[in-house]
């Protein structure tokens, strides 16, 4: 494990499980255990009063490569996994998306092969679900906004049937700490220490992951649907550290390909080791190791 429990020194307070922003801590009977899930950061030190939490004898292993050619390999998957990374400028050699463009056709793109990095604003974007996505809204007046909405959203025919009932669905979902300047969306093996990943998976993958998510921690992964797909797969990843799986929205699911027996899974990436390394310790693990579709 990257950060271990000396046992002989734990008080059992509790402080580090409450305080681990990957819930990697368990309680197993009476003590307190580092799991897989464990990423490192080295929160849990700094809580426990008695210097009991060290270093472990391993680290997680974040190289984007290699997890990306495991989860494929675990999942038999086909598709091309999506890395977003946050950021306020873009670094060099990464082209600015010029747009007016959606987030969602990127990540389409990059579900089908074409994934090499594009720096991504809300400037460019050509819906204001940019903002969802935490980079701030594309310019537009009140008529134009009002003609956007008019033509894809609001009404009968087309995805709520009122204004207010985007800003109902908006609630149930956290607000981001800041806005980004943009964000570079690419395949997970072109971007170093994404922020999160996300992949189109079919029923079976999604439960290969949950359960390699819940193996040592019994977490579970939450699911949504019913609201914009960047809503759904963005906000409680970034902010709140947790796996969400959706089902997308109609504008989603068109402009990123996704097939009519697949939903989508979005990971914060600190979580991704951890789930990986599970993979191997669960009821699945004989299966993907024998090739089971
Ligand atoms: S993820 Fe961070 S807080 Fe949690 S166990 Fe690992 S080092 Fe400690
Ligand atoms: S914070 Fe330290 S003393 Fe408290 S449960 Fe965790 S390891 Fe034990």
């Amino acid at each position: 494990m990257p950060f271990s429990i000396d046992q002989n020194l734990c008080v059992v307070c509790g402080s580090c499980f409450s305080n681990c922003p990957n819930r990697a801590i368990t309680k197993r009977e009476s003590t307190y255990i580092v799991t897989e899930m464990c990423s490192d950061c080295g929160s849990c030190v700094r809580c426990c009063a008695v210097g009991a939490i060290g270093a472990g004898e391993t680290k997680a292993d974040f190289d984007n490569k290699k997890i990306g050619k495991a989860i494929k390999d675990k999942l038999r998957l086909r598709r091309d996994i999506v890395a977003m990374k946050f950021v306020d400028k873009v670094s060099a050699g990464i082209p600015i998306e010029e747009g007016p463009q959606f987030w969602c056709s990127i990540c389409g793109d990059t579900f089908e092969g074409n994934g090499s990095p594009v720096f991504f604003t809300g400037r460019a974007s050509a819906c204001g679900g940019s903002i969802m996505v935490g980079v701030g809204a594309p310019e537009s007046n009140k008529d134009e906004f009002k003609a956007a909405m008019d033509a894809f959203v609001v009404g009968e025919g087309r995805l709520f049937a009122t204004n207010d009932l985007i800003s109902k669905g908006r609630k149930l979902f956290p607000l981001f700490p800041k806005q980004y300047g943009g964000v570079i969306i690419g395949s997970l093996e072109h971007i170093e220490m994404p922020d999160l990943i996300l992949f189109p998976v079919n029923v079976h993958q999604m439960t290969v992951i949950s359960t390699a998510y819940a193996f040592e921690t019994g977490n579970v992964i939450m699911g949504y649907s019913g609201a914009p797909m960047c809503i759904q797969t963005i906000p409680i990843p970034l902010v709140e550290n947790k796996p969400v799986f959706t089902t997308g929205d109609w504008g989603g699911r068109t402009r990123s390909r996704i097939k009519d027996d697949e939903m989508l899974v979005s990971i914060p990436y600190r979580l991704v080791p951890g789930v990986v390394k599970n993979m191997d310790r669960t009821v699945y693990a004989e299966e993907s190791h024998n090739g089971k579709e």
